[in-house]
């Protein structure tokens, strides 16, 4: 069971490359966004606390990508 409610898978590309999920290979995913320091992750200054994940909609693992 998923902790978000993002019901359709989408592809990701990342600076040209398709983004395939690193444990199983899959390509659909579920893009969220989210304040590291509200979930506890990161408070360094320096660090934009924005994020972006993408959920492998087959295992589950996230990928995080910093805003550039
Ligand atoms: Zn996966």
């Amino acid at each position: 069971m998923s902790l978000f409610d993002a019901p359709k898978p989408v592809r990701v590309e990342i600076k040209g490359h398709e983004l395939h999920c690193v444990i199983c290979r899959h390509n659909g995913f579920h893009r969220h966004q989210a304040k590291l320091e509200r979930a506890g992750l990161f408070t360094s200054d320096w660090m934009d606390p924005r994020a972006i994940c993408y959920e492998c909609d087959h295992c589950g693992y996230l990928h995080w990508f910093m805003p550039q």
